[in-house]
């Protein structure tokens, strides 16, 4: 039986403590940590009650089955609880990301407030949450990985490196005088890849491009896969193509189809989307998108469990290097960073598949192969070995020579 710290070592300091306070009573234990900071499950369980709150502003209640010791965890003041896309009900593991600090509700500044209930929902059987954690150990602040996208000026590896990040979501398309820094050089490529900073393909022309439709998607899809191969990147990743705007139900057609056009060109398997909650599910409930990067820009809080990447527009830029940019954090293990290779996997389709190439159609027998009729019946070895012995080519034996 595993129990967590709600936050990750060294991004809190303990503040107020379970006991009497101002003339009342604090029923729980403060946690100081800077506004958007993430918290985690004290143990694994179910949602109880998420959103709301009276006092808290905002609330997660996790109950915890026998199984993991039993109680509940009530976590409280943070901005948004659906931050992370968690609905009653919803299943978490113990040391999974719930949401972010903030100072919601009756709060002096920005913390975590958990209180601890031994069996079931009891808010009167409140009990000390530092006895209960006494043998927690601390989340590792999960598979997270967080990045950057920008515009305005290119940070460098070195600095992005520096600042904790692990990636950047970089623009294919250029940004003209007034941008400079949008579109991903070869050079500044090569600069990640000697850092370590994953790259992931975008392409955003203008806000609202998907307008256009098919055309366009094929036009922009052909410009943005020209540029990841002039970047040394492979054609087989994805590239998010953005709906920058606050695209309404009736674009969706247009967006579809934009992003049909895209799949013309690299394939529907890699292609992405950009976008606000509402424009982005429906791409990917329609399936012309397969990757998603969603950004909390008009999105009313809510998120969308199959995201890839999430644009964390709500904590505001950071500067990098000189440059203000986006906070991303990756989601899944695989969010579209062009590392990641995407070979076949070895199974008996795809060795059927190589034994029939080499070894031919025709029947087969044991030591004895039919070949391909293309090729007068001989496998590709015996062909090889005819063509080279009639070309006399020196070691060339023909194909019976042996037998
Ligand atoms: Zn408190």
């Amino acid at each position: 039986m595993t129990r967590y710290w709600p936050l990750a070592l060294g991004s809190f300091r303990f503040g107020s403590g379970f006991g009497p306070r101002d003339g009342g009573f604090h029923a729980g234990q403060d946690f100081e940590a800077a506004d958007g900071t993430p918290f985690y499950a004290c143990a694994g369980g179910t949602v109880l009650y998420i959103g709301e709150a009276q006092g808290y502003g905002q609330w997660i209640v996790i109950d915890h089955p026998a199984s993991v010791g039993g109680g509940v965890t009530e976590y409280g003041h943070m901005w948004h609880a659906g931050a992370t896309g968690l609905q009653v009900g919803d299943r978490v593991d113990g040391g999974q990301l719930l949401g972010y600090v903030g100072s919601n509700g009756q709060s002096s500044g920005p913390h975590l407030h958990l209180s601890v209930m031994p069996h079931g929902y009891a808010p009167q059987a409140k009990l000390d949450p530092m006895t209960w954690l006494a043998s927690a150990i601390y989340p590792d602040g999960g598979p997270m990985i967080r990045g950057l996208d920008f515009a305005g000026g290119r940070p460098g590896a070195a600095a992005i490196r520096a600042a904790g990040f692990g990636f950047v979501v970089r623009y294919l398309s250029h940004g003209g005088p007034s941008l400079p820094g949008k579109q991903l050089l070869p050079e500044e490529a090569e600069d990640y890849r000697a850092h370590g900073v994953e790259i992931v393909s975008n392409w955003e022309s203008w806000g609202d491009r998907m307008r256009e439709g098919r055309a366009a998607g094929r036009e922009d899809a052909q410009a943005a896969l020209a540029q990841v191969l002039a970047c040394g990147g492979r054609p087989n990743r994805p590239i998010y193509f953005s709906a920058d705007w606050d695209a309404s139900e009736d674009e969706q057609d247009a967006i579809d189809e934009y992003l049909r056009g895209a799949a013309e060109v690299i394939g529907e398997d890699n292609v992405g989307i950009y976008g606000g909650y509402w424009p982005l599910s429906r791409a990917l409930d329609h399936g012309t998108a397969r990757w998603a990067w969603q950004a909390e820009a008009w999105s009313g809080w809510n998120v969308d469990p199959r995201i890839h990447l999430l644009q964390r527009n709500s904590v505001g830029y950071v500067n990098v290097g000189g440059v203000d940019c986006d906070v991303n954090e990756a989601r899944k293990p695989d969010y579209g960073q062009w590392s990641i290779s995407q070979e076949a996997p070895m199974n008996d389709e795809v060795l059927g598949d190589i034994r029939e190439q080499l070894c031919g159609t025709g029947q087969r027998e044991p030591g004895h192969y039919g070949g391909w009729p293309q090729l007068g019946d001989r496998t590709v070895v015996d062909a090889l070995a005819a063509i080279g012995a009639k070309l006399g080519i020196d070691g060339f034996e023909g194909p019976c020579a042996r037998t």
